[in-house]
């Protein structure tokens, strides 16, 4: 899955330019830093590759969510329609401007399910954000038609599938905005990172002066801007946007290896009776980075990821009892472990909303193993994996289905 997996002269290149100059920072310095401007650079290759009007980068995929949400308008009181199945930080953003994390069930896209965001639809709700989890995408045809009929904001939290699309589309420029990550394990990265994506312009500037304590950037001197509006400081330097600068021309390649080795996988697993896989809304537009697959029960389940980290085949990971991806261990938000003193609404809120029971989303991620891909397996390695795993995974299911 990862981009660090194939870190190499590229990226030492692009990171030494900034080393030649000192110059750090993305803003300002004309003059010292003699024409190098990689997070501008990284901000128009984005634009090109992603084919969207504007790129703005931040210091984590957190953060580009807290800008994009302020950017939006997402505030106080305001209803965020998420999926149960995301990672955390799509909810500690929801909480960092005041807003409102209202949980529904995924389906078997491992994505929200279009019915269950209709049905938690009140007159609080502002946004719906689907989260394209694992390298793949979200049912977007029926979730941007909820949101116009309901006149919600469309935000897409893209960070875990760059260069998936939908569509044609790539994901992230099909709602109001989109998100990427940056961070180390994701498909490319600046070491840490992420970026807001939009075709609003009004969006855009409002991202670029939030991320930088509200500076309008209009002058040639930092002292003398103005701040139109309260931002913080999200910025990214110029040494981790030199990174990514290097990953995304990469991207293309990086995907060319992973669909390859995600489909050698998948034509050996699925001559396995009993086993089904996760629903893609546009397969042609899946990255490849997962391979997520169902086998018919918990138990069984839990047996077979046994049985594969028992046989040494590493990176299938179970989310349904992962600490950071479903809300079922998210016992910090489930009983308000705050370390500071939080509105009280929100807080209430929050605990009734993670405390919830989801028993469609436990009967899919009960049984859902997501195996990742990875870009330094030769076509022979993968494919010995996916004869190892195939084995395993028959044995489990035919030793249960006989004694059952
Ligand atoms: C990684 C990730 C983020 C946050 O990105 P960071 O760069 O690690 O802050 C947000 N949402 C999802 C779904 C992610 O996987």
């Amino acid at each position: 899955m990862p981009g660090f997996e194939l870190f190499g002269a590229a990226e030492r290149k692009e990171v030494n330019d900034v080393l030649e100059t000192g110059i750090l920072m993305r803003y300002g310095f004309d003059g010292p830093r003699k024409g190098i401007w990689k997070a501008k650079e990284l901000e128009q290759e984005i634009c090109k590759t992603f084919n969207v009007g504007h790129a703005h980068l931040l210091s984590s995929g957190t953060a580009a969510l807290t800008t994009a949400m302020a950017a939006l308008g997402i505030g106080a009181g305001d209803e965020i329609i998420m999926p149960t199945f995301t990672f955390v930080a799509s909810f500690e953003a929801v909480l960092s401007v005041g807003a409102i994390p209202v949980l529904v069930d995924i389906d078997d896209t491992l994505t929200l399910d279009p019915q269950a965001v209709e049905n938690a639809i009140t007159p609080h709700t502002k946004a719906v954000m689907p989260v394209h989890m694992c390298g793949s995408m979200a049912q977007m045809d029926e979730l941007k038609a909820i949101c116009e009929k309901h006149k919600l904001i469309l935000l897409e939290d893209a960070c875990q599938a760059i260069g998936a699309s939908y569509k044609g589309k790539s994901v992230g420029t099909i709602g109001a905005a989109g998100t990427f990550s940056f961070d180390f394990v994701k498909i490319i990265t600046c070491a840490e990172g992420g970026a807001v994506i939009t075709n609003n312009e009004e969006i855009y500037k409002k991202c670029d002066q939030y991320s930088d304590h509200g500076h309008d950037h209009m002058g040639k001197d930092r002292g003398a801007d103005l701040h139109p509006y309260l931002g913080y400081n999200y910025r990214i330097s110029e040494l981790h946007a030199a990174v990514g600068l290097a990953q995304v021309r990469r991207l293309n390649e990086f995907l060319i290896i992973q669909k390859r080795n995600h489909s050698i996988i998948y034509e050996v697993l699925k001559n396995v009776e009993g086993l089904s896989f996760r629903r893609i809304p546009d397969p042609a537009g899946d990255t490849g980075s997962f391979l997520s697959f169902f086998l018919p029960t918990e138990e069984m389940t839990r047996n077979a990821v046994t049985e594969l980290a028992a046989a040494g085949i590493t990176g299938n990971f179970y989310w349904y009892d992962n600490n950071w991806h479903y809300v079922r261990k998210w016992q910090h938000l489930q009983s308000g472990s705050w370390m500071h003193r939080f509105p009280e609404q929100q807080k209430m809120q929050v605990m009734h909303y993670t405390n919830q029971a989801f028993p469609a989303s436990d009967a899919i991620m009960g049984r859902c193993v997501s195996s990742s891909v990875s870009l330094l397996w030769s076509e022979a390695q993968a494919q010995e994996r996916a004869e190892k795993m195939a084995g395993i995974l028959k044995s489990v299911i035919t030793k249960h289905s006989l004694t059952a």
